[in-house]
């Protein structure tokens, strides 16, 4: 007997289910790839030999958010691009974890006060760590990956977030018949009944 339990001593690990999920979650997160300006060359430089995201599991960047579970927002996000980075965020796996990367993800960088850039991605998505800088290092990235790993350590296995969601009110940027707002409130709950394009029932019959 003792030798048995010497045995299960040596060989048997308990540990809570989350803390298990949330090891797997945070050494593999998978980054969707997409930049938006020039604080996506630090996020590319951030893969070189150099720096070594994969020494995080972060390295395999996918070219589909389907397959992807972290947004790194690197660039400005101008209106004109903000239905599309919406789109992206809802098309990706739960759970999913967002970056914004560099001031003009952050605040709007340099371009704060200007009528075509938004004054922060925050409006568009839940963002879970905010890195500083214009641009941010590499150094500064991994920083960031790794604050994030230390969040997702702590994420409960019942889903519960420690992050703001947006609105989806944007009454305070846009005017109310601007085509953008428009598309940008279709991609924030109570989302509109899904209606196939013309060329899509053409093309069933
Ligand atoms: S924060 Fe600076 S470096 Fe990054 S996208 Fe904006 S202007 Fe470019």
């Amino acid at each position: 007997m003792d030798d048995l339990e010497q045995s299960l001593n040596r060989n048997i690990l308990i540990t809570p289910v989350d803390y298990v999920l949330n090891w797997a979650r945070r050494s593999s997160l998978w980054p969707v790839t997409f930049g938006l300006a020039c604080c996506a060359i630090e996020m590319i430089a951030t893969a070189s030999p150099r720096y070594d995201i994969a020494r995080f599991g972060a390295e395999v960047f996918r070219p589909s958010p389907r397959q992807a579970d972290l947004m790194i927002v690197s660039g400005t996000v101008t209106w004109k691009m903000a239905p599309v980075v919406r789109r992206l965020y809802l098309q990706m796996a739960e759970p999913k974890w967002v970056i914004s990367m560099g001031s003009c993800a952050n605040i709007g960088g340099p371009f704060a006060y200007g009528y075509s850039v938004l004054p922060g991605v925050r409006l568009l998505v839940p963002v879970d760590v905010y890195v500083p800088g214009c641009p941010p290092r590499p150094e500064s990235l991994l920083q960031g990956i790794m604050l994030l790993q230390k969040k997702i350590d702590r994420l409960s296995i019942s889903g519960e977030r420690e992050r703001e969601e947006p609105s989806g009110d944007f009454s305070s940027y846009l005017p109310p018949d601007d085509p953008v707002r428009k598309e940008l409130e279709s991609l924030f709950p109570p989302y509109p009944p899904y209606k196939p394009s013309p060329e899509l029932e053409r093309s069933v019959g």
